[in-house]
């Protein structure tokens, strides 16, 4: 079946969503699952298989089985099947969209950015010959090379949220794969079908079965990854309770582990950014995605009186967002992924109104027609929060900006560095020494200037700082390389001499 049959079949069924292990797509066998939701509607789409230990096993066993001969491979010809991938993404890239959509909720375009920001990572993939080349010292001492290369780690695997089921395994499984290691990927259960799709093409492209394998579920197959013996490392990306327990778990079983976590990201409007400019950035990095994005802004730190003209201007856009059926070609925003999130999201409105702060905009209970029974929420502005908030304080994950009133620069550089999380942060500004002085002393991991989202280009790599990242290297770009590879060191000399016995000192050059 090819990639667009398995995909309608995907959509037109009501069936199971399933795992796929050693090239094949396999039915549960375990019988458990739970629904997923299309959330503009309400209805349950489709169901999803929640793994057992013993199709983690299965997988992990036929990763096991490959990676000796993909290893082997030379990146060249690694490579070539990336190409292959690359060129089958780009040709459904539409339909891939259409897929998060339907699952996600979020608009259709939002969706097809998504989908060319995973490509990136696949296009820098494709460039392992080069990134993998190691370093060469001749003659380190007299009659002695040394040299260093980077091997793959063997079995790694990936965990994964529901906010970028295509953009966010991109960011793991093409470089993992690339440098020579054999993947399992454990998608997000409420958008579980875009990595099926995925595992259809890499098949596709000319993948050896069992290089890349995906295991649907939920705690009980994290948990059987997290302990298994075979799996070297764990990628995570998730909320941070999830990610402090996966780093400090993954460790305490012998493994390299990366977990980024959540995130409340500030963009710091100074008095003389052009408002404009600023407004049409807070209403898109604020309510984008309905807010479901570790780099959405959720709160604007407003530097000395520009409140009293950012708040109103913010007020009449918030309030005209088109929210509708995130396959509308003109829709701004979409739904909330399900009923349990928009309950939360709803929830923490009601929070903040009773914690003090001014509700400006009130999204609450917004009604889409037609769609009655979708997990609409609107966008909701609130002013005056204060620092001791649960509401600046939590990550919210919805479409709800808020707005803290700072008298100066440096009292918006001390709250954001004060904050627990520290993913993104922005600063609108056209003074360049503000902007130079932020980006120095800020303490967050990426940093926009005059930029609301700086998600960093596949080359450079993803990361935050704080409680936003557990771990030592970023997702992606050459901390990607080197995170899925582990550094040997070859010492070699070729004596032309008589041997001159042991030496019990420690060798220097000589
Ligand atoms: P989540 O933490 O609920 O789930 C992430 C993954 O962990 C899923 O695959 C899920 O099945 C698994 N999981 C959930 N509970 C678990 C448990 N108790 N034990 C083991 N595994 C468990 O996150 P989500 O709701 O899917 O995604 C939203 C969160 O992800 C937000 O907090 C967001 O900020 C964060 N996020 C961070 C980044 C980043 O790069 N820092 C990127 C995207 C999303």
């Amino acid at each position: 079946m090819g990639a667009s049959d398995a995909l309608t079949a995907t959509l037109s069924s009501s069936a199971e969503v399933g795992h796929f292990i050693a090239g094949q797509a396999v039915a549960s066998r375990s019988g458990r699952r739970q629904p997923v939701y299309n959330p503009a509607t309400g209805e349950v789409a489709r169901q999803v298989a929640l793994g057992s230990a013993e199709e983690v096993n299965t997988a992990v066993a036929a990763a096991v089985a490959a990676f000796e001969g993909w290893a082997d491979t030379p990146p060249i010809r690694r490579a070539r099947v990336l190409f292959k991938f690359l060129e089958l993404m780009n040709q459904h890239r539409d339909t891939l969209a259409a897929l998060i959509t339907a699952e996600h909720g979020k608009v259709v375009t939002d969706a097809q950015g998504e989908v060319s920001r995973g490509i990136d990572i696949i296009e820098f993939a494709c460039g392992i010959p080069q990134l993998l080349k190691g370093d060469y010292t001749e003659q380190v001492s007299t009659g002695i090379d040394n040299w260093t290369l980077r091997q793959p780690l063997g079995v790694v695997a990936g965990i994964t949220p529901f906010n970028f089921p295509v953009m966010v395994p991109c960011w793991m499984f093409p470089i993992a794969i690339a440098a020579g290691n054999c993947f399992v990927l454990k998608p997000s259960e409420r958008d579980p079908s875009p990595s099926l799709f995925m595992a259809e093409l890499l098949k596709q492209a000319g993948l050896p079965d069992g290089v890349f394998n995906v295991v649907q579920g939920d705690k009980l197959a994290v948990d059987t990854l997290l302990t298994h013996a075979d799996v070297k490392a764990i990628s995570f990306v998730g909320s941070t309770p999830i990610a402090q327990y996966i780093y400090e778990t993954g460790a305490h079983h012998g493994k390299r582990v990366q977990a980024l976590g959540g995130a409340k990201n500030h963009m710091v409007v100074m008095p003389d950014a052009d408002l404009e400019q600023t407004v049409d950035a807070l209403i898109g990095a604020g309510y984008g995605s309905a807010g479901e994005r570790c780099m959405a802004i959720s709160v604007a730190v407003a530097v000395g009186d520009v409140a009293d003209k950012l708040v109103p201007a913010l007020a009449a856009r918030a309030r005209a967002l088109k929210v509708k059926n995130g396959m509308e070609p003109d829709a701004e925003m979409g739904p909330i992924v399900t009923k349990q999130a928009l309950d939360r999201i709803e929830g923490y409105i009601g929070l903040g109104v009773e914690e003090g702060a001014t509700l400006v905009v009130d999204g609450r209970g917004l009604q889409v027609p037609g769609h009655e029974g979708g997990f609409f929420t609107g966008g909701t502005l609130f002013d005056h929060v204060t620092p001791e908030m649960r509401i600046y304080r939590e990550e919210i994950f919805g479409p709800v900006l808020v707005v803290v009133r700072v008298p100066d620069f440096a009292a918006a550089v001390t709250l954001v560095n004060a904050h627990e999380y520290g993913n993104g942060v922005a600063c609108f500004t056209s003074d360049g020494h503000v902007a130079r002085e932020f980006a120095r002393r800020i303490q967050v991991g990426m940093v926009g200037i005059n930029v609301p989202i700086p998600v960093p280009m596949a080359w450079h790599g993803f990361g935050g700082w704080k409680k936003s990242l557990f771990g030592d290297m970023h997702a992606y770009g050459e901390e990607g390389v080197r995170f899925y590879t582990k550094q040997k060191s070859v010492m070699q000399r070729w004596p032309a001499s008589i041997a001159k016995g042991a030496e019990f000192v420690m060798p220097t050059a000589k």
